[in-house]
């Protein structure tokens, strides 16, 4: 794994210099989701700095059992509102907001604990009807409604795009929400700095960083493969 991770921290450097971009402006999320904590424990010694988790509960007992390590917790699946209370404890970035409702439910659960919670917008930017995410021509109001809320601070926006096995066939996609974000940014909304674009998984995360990627999401190319 400590290969692995190196490996994967070594393609994202070398993609980022090829297409003229920092490889410092790129976080790896290193995609945790099912793995069990003495393999997390493991990724984190390895110089994993920040874990991305899929399902509270299960980041819950990860997150007990791994406290003495000074590393970050992202939430990136489906958040239900019932849940927010426990997120806005465990997690410094949730990439997976895409209602009012749970703006709204995360943004009273973090004034409870004198939080900002940072957050991401997901956008369904395929507009699949399966898909979680906001669609596109709501995500300007979203955003807008969110930004009025005082302990939510939005950093950008996520998506997870069609599964294709060819990345280039995933590159409209982000380069999709990349447009989007430059177009919400030129409309200026109160508060709402949108830094932060969150794609790119084990198959396209390259593709991602030449189209924007800040923060890519991978899980398979660290752990290998999923139960
Ligand atoms: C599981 C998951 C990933 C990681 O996928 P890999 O293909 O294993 O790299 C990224 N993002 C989200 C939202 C996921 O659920």
């Amino acid at each position: 794994m400590i290969k692995r991770l190196q490996n994967v921290k070594n393609l994202i450097q070398t993609a980022a210099r090829a297409c003229g971009r920092d490889p410092e402006t790129i976080r790896l999320v290193a995609v945790s989701k099912t793995v069990p904590t003495n393999r997390v424990r493991q990724a984190i010694r390895a110089g994993a700095t920040i874990l991305g988790e899929n399902y509270v509960q299960e980041a819950r007992t990860k997150f007990n059992d791994l406290a003495t390590y000074p590393v970050s917790w992202h939430f990136i699946g489906h958040l239900q509102s019932n849940k927010a209370k426990y997120a806005v404890r465990l997690f410094d970035l949730i990439h997976s907001v895409d209602t009012l409702k749970l703006a709204r439910e995360l943004d009273k659960q973090s004034r409870k604990i004198n939080k900002i919670q940072e957050v991401l917008i997901q956008v369904n930017i395929s507009e699949e009807a399966s898909k979680s995410g906001v669609n596109v021509k709501d995500t300007h109001n979203l955003l807008k409604d969110i930004s009025h809320l005082e302990n939510l601070s939005v950093k950008g926006l996520m998506t997870m795009p069609p599964y294709f096995n060819a990345p280039e066939k995933v590159r409209p996609y982000f380069a999709a929400l990349r447009g989007l974000r430059d177009r919400l940014e030129q409309q200026g909304l109160l508060n709402v700095s949108l830094t932060e674009l969150s794609m790119g998984m084990t198959g396209d995360f390259e593709v991602a960083i030449q189209e924007g990627a800040t923060l890519v999401r991978i899980g398979t190319a660290i752990f290998g493969k999923r139960e």
